[in-house]
């Protein structure tokens, strides 16, 4: 508990309604025991620029879901430090967090009634749309109905290998572990495309901008929920209020200014509305 937590706990113990009111967290709440547990476990993605990426560098976890964990953690536990990223590619989501190995997922996760199945969705707090990667120098992919006979590389377990499925049926698909692995494969020639979120493509190009192209028509929209368990509504219910704040209060906008913002995109199609 943080010193001010404390100290307030203290304070409201001297008043008529008496101690425990300081309590924002229902005692034997997943937010409760993420408080005192002092640190918040979030799957993410560790190969997606500008959305979960970890710098080789310096193993910082960056990126806008990056952004949104820490968001989470500070109103948790006091500060944003206190957040352990675990990672967790497309396949994986569900299955973190049935077997609890993490608390809750920031990692591009579209909400789909399939997947509700399993999961408790927050509302949207990001839209994206699928799109196409291609090679810069390849003129012969303007949108998903080119894809007749080509190889288009995706992500096992993701919305987009569903949606290629179905609007590219004479697409050949490499189906991998995650989109970064995608890249070389691209760049050498043994794909002709990957397909994904704009977003997660977008973060891909900015790192070789000479070399590959953002086909940019979208075929698709994808809603970003933040998944916990299915058992769990109210820690649901308690993320959807923050993330009503942060798209009124600012906290969204600086996140994204942040991120993606940095590669010159805007968020107009991006931003759901106040809520
Ligand atoms: N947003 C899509 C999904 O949740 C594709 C991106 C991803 O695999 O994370 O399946």
């Amino acid at each position: 508990m943080s010193a001010l937590r404390a100290l307030l706990a203290v304070l409201v113990c001297l008043l008529p309604a008496g101690c425990g009111a300081a309590d924002p967290f229902p005692e034997g709440s997943t937010m409760a025991r993420i408080r005192d547990r002092g640190v918040l476990i979030v799957g993410i993605k560790f190969d997606q620029p500008m959305f979960g990426y970890k710098d080789p560098g310096t193993g910082r976890i960056t990126g806008f879901d990056a952004e949104m964990a820490r968001l989470v953690a500070k109103d948790l536990t006091g500060s944003e430090r206190n957040i352990r990223f675990v990672e967790t590619v497309s396949r994986e989501r569900e299955n973190f967090l049935a077997q609890q190995v993490v608390d809750l997922v920031i990692a591009t996760y579209s909400i789909t009634p399939a997947r509700a199945q399993r999961v408790n969705f927050t509302d949207p707090y990001y839209y994206a749309g699928q799109d196409l990667l291609v090679r810069a120098s390849d003129t012969r992919v303007d949108d998903v109905s080119d894809l007749d006979g080509k190889t288009v590389c995706t992500a096992t377990g993701s919305t987009s290998v569903d949606r290629l499925r179905e609007k590219a049926p004479g697409a050949k698909l490499e189906v991998v572990d995650g989109y970064s692995i995608c890249v070389p494969a691209l760049v050498s020639g043994r794909v002709d495309a990957i397909s994904t979120d704009d977003t997660i493509l977008l973060g891909l190009q900015a790192e070789q901008p000479d070399t590959l192209r953002l086909v940019g028509e979208p075929f698709g929209r994808e809603p970003y929920g933040m998944g916990v368990r299915k058992q769990d509504p109210a820690f649901r219910d308690y993320l959807n209020g923050l993330i009503a704040r942060w798209l009124a209060d600012g906290q969204w906008d600086r996140a994204y200014r942040d991120t993606i913002g940095v590669s010159g995109a805007t968020s107009d199609s991006s931003k759901p509305p106040n809520r």
